[in-house]
């Protein structure tokens, strides 16, 4: 049985004033099915780790280096996220994909240093809106899985990441059958590789305009196991309905 997870991506907002977003979304009732967790900008993660310290909240990070440590200037590696109070990295955001250029050779060994640091790795991938046209999604979301996952992947220290490109912070969604088409696909080459055990365990979220008006019907799409969300996570207002509406699937 797979634990819904609801996540939050803050990307490059929130300054110490949105640590009270987090206190209210710590003080929300834990629902025992779903998981929480809300991935701040890196300066406000210990600082939001100690607000959440105690609750069913917890806080993730965006983004690190594959290095344990050196001389890379102005980068984060895991274990320093790790002992920020981090337990979850986001990793291949597409924002990163195309901002930093990142391939998801790049996103392996990211993911491949996130799990020697006991972080979970959110892999995100998806296709563009040209891809789509094209009718290559399926191909583009199954070569950007097959590329990310590192051999560490187990069902507990992965997370995949459905985000159509064309649907961040766009207002616009895939059709629940595109979505469920891709979640079964993405499923289905898990089972191939690291093996249909453990693909059975790990969690693939959907991303990309998720708000609390569409919120009931994506979580109730097959092979949806909960959602990674962008500007819907910034206030807890909105971000409480959506939990809420992953709770109710059950
Ligand atoms: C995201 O950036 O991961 C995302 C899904 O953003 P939004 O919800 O704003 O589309």
């Amino acid at each position: 049985m797979r634990r819904k997870l609801a996540a939050g991506n803050w990307k490059m907002n929130g300054e110490r004033a949105a640590l009270d977003e987090i206190g209210l979304l710590a003080a929300l009732p834990a629902a025992a099915a779903v998981d929480v967790l809300v991935c701040p900008p890196a300066t406000l993660l210990a600082a939001a780790a100690e607000r959440a310290a105690g609750t069913a909240l917890t806080i993730g990070a965006q983004d690190c280096h594959h290095a344990p440590s050196g001389a890379h200037t102005g980068d984060i590696s895991a274990p320093m996220l790790a002992d920020a109070g981090a337990r979850a990295v986001i990793l291949g955001h597409s924002e990163r994909r195309a901002d930093h250029g990142e391939t998801s050779e790049t996103v392996r060994r990211k993911a491949a240093a996130a799990h020697a640091a006991g972080l979970v790795a959110i892999i995100c991938l998806g296709e563009t809106e040209t891809e789509r046209d094209q009718g290559r999604a399926l191909d583009v979301a199954a070569d950007q899985l097959a590329r990310s996952l590192p051999d560490s992947v187990d069902a507990l220290n992965t997370v995949i990441a459905y985000e159509p490109v064309w649907a961040i912070g766009t207002g616009r969604l895939p059709s629940t059958a595109q979505i469920a088409e891709m979640h079964g696909h993405l499923r289905a080459r898990l089972a191939d590789r690291p093996g249909a055990g453990i693909a059975a365990g790990i969690r693939i979220l959907y991303g990309g305009s998720v708000k609390p008006d569409n919120a009931a019907a994506i979580f109730a799409t097959p092979d949806v196991d909960g959602a990674l969300v962008g500007g819907a996570s910034l206030k807890a207002a909105d971000f409480a309905p959506i939990i809420e509406a992953l709770a109710a699937t059950g």
